[in-house]
């Protein structure tokens, strides 16, 4: 069995070379521009020292931000581990840019699922619409040029204040956006409404190409630390980088007015944040080979995948499509067994609060729902769709889809695809 599932990979692998290569190299351009950033800001020993209280004049806190801002090629940044999560981190951007009154556009479908209660919530606990914020959304179209029409007409019909773009197609089925594209809807959006203020929840796509969407005009970036940029480190947190203006604004609000940025300690010190950074650029990579790898190894068999494995990504998800439910929980079942942490656990489906179908999920990471590392789930219904990301190593990612392979060939799912 282990002889079937090792002669796939290699088979597998020997296609994928081209693509692989095209990643690692993606990864080295990357390297080079945190590289350049440690370099420019001297970062030494000492700035990994923890701080206490208000945190004033927290030296190792605000290099780390320059770095940030630098490798992101932004003016300014906020990295702090009093970001909770993504989610977190988006909604100060949000709250951050918005006032009563004031349009939220979302440009792409409606926003990462968690984001809902922030924006539309009205359970009286001060979402945005309870605080007088209008909600307006695109749908995305099949076709690009059409989708940028229509979005600069809905730019000049609801005049928003703050537009917000989700890169990554995050539980969705449209593609995650490419750096470029973001280029191209930043100027339909400016095209319309100059002086908005173009948001990227950029969660899941950080070093994926070789540039960032405050390349191509957004006015702010925003993701969590227990995905890419962490590069597996660090423990909890997030950043936002872009405009100067934007991101002082959401110091205020993580933290005071009058305040902002010059407040809040890290006693556990700031050496996995800055290990981190330096090690994402490679990481990621290793994620999108293990994606790379899923795609050709699943397509191949039948099954439909996306990305496939020779499209260009802009984000580390990889969409796997089983059809029926066993497939789908043998697969889950490989990668939990696959994993360095919780790797006797076995996933199964099950009743999560606030969604309609039972979702299998399996994980075994060292931090606790980190998504750069090795993961995968999906709620078990048509079209039994898994999502994939993550993989500390490729080795290891490789490793998870082996155990997956067997997983599947167990419960006969090949002999009715192939
Ligand atoms: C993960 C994610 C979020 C939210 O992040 P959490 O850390 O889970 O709160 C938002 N948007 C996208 C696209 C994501 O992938």
């Amino acid at each position: 069995m282990s002889e079937f599932a090792e002669k796939k990979l290699q088979a597998a692998e020997a296609a994928c070379r081209d693509a692989f290569a095209y990643a690692d190299g993606i990864a080295r351009v990357n390297t080079e521009k945190v590289l350049d950033a440690f370099r420019a800001e001297r970062v030494a020993l000492t700035d990994f020292a923890a701080s206490t209280g208000y945190g004033y004049g927290d030296v190792g806190r605000d290099k780390l931000d320059r770095v940030y801002a630098q490798a992101f090629g932004a003016e300014k940044a906020l990295v702090r581990t009093q970001f909770f999560n993504g989610t977190h981190t988006i909604a100060v951007a949000l709250y951050a840019t918005l006032r009563p009154g004031d349009v939220l556009l979302s440009a792409v479908n409606a926003p990462y699922d968690t984001l809902d209660k922030v924006i539309r919530g009205t359970g009286g606990e001060g979402s945005l619409a309870e605080l007088g914020v209008r909600y307006e959304e695109q749908a995305f179209l099949p076709d690009f040029d059409e989708y940028l029409a229509a979005l600069a007409e809905k730019v000049r019909s609801c005049g928003p204040k703050t537009v917000l773009i989700q890169r990554s197609r995050g539980y969705s089925q449209r593609r995650a956006l490419t750096v470029s594209d973001i280029g191209r809807i930043v100027g339909a959006i400016r095209s319309a409404k100059p002086d908005a203020v173009i948001v990227v929840d950029n969660c899941y796509g950080e070093f994926t190409e070789e540039t960032e969407p405050t390349s191509v005009g957004a006015d702010l970036i925003c993701g969590s630390l227990i995905k890419n940029p962490g590069g597996g480190f660090a423990p909890c947190g997030g950043y936002v980088a872009g405009k100067a203006q934007i991101v002082d604004l959401c110091a205020a609000r993580l933290s005071v007015p009058g305040q902002g940025s010059e407040v809040g300690c890290t006693p556990s010190g700031y050496r996995a944040l800055y290990q981190g950074f330096f090690m994402a650029p490679h990481v990621v990579a290793q994620s999108v080979k293990t994606a790379v790898l899923a795609a050709k190894l699943f397509g191949d068999m039948g099954f439909s995948v996306s990305p496939d494995a020779s499209e260009h990504r802009s984000d580390i998800i990889q969409t796997l499509t089983f059809r029926r439910p066993e497939p789908m929980v043998a697969f889950c079942k490989g990668i939990q067994q696959g994993s360095p942490v919780d790797s006797f656990v076995t996933p199964e489906p099950w009743e999560m609060p606030g969604y309609a179908d039972p979702v299998i999920m399996a994980a075994g990471a060292f931090v606790q729902g980190s998504s750069i590392e090795l993961s995968a789930d999906g709620p078990l219904r048509e079209p039994y769709t898994v999502y994939l990301q993550g993989g500390l190593t490729y080795e290891a990612g490789r490793a998870g889809l082996k155990f997956a392979l067997e997983h599947i060939a167990a419960c006969g799912a090949f002999e009715k695809n192939e």
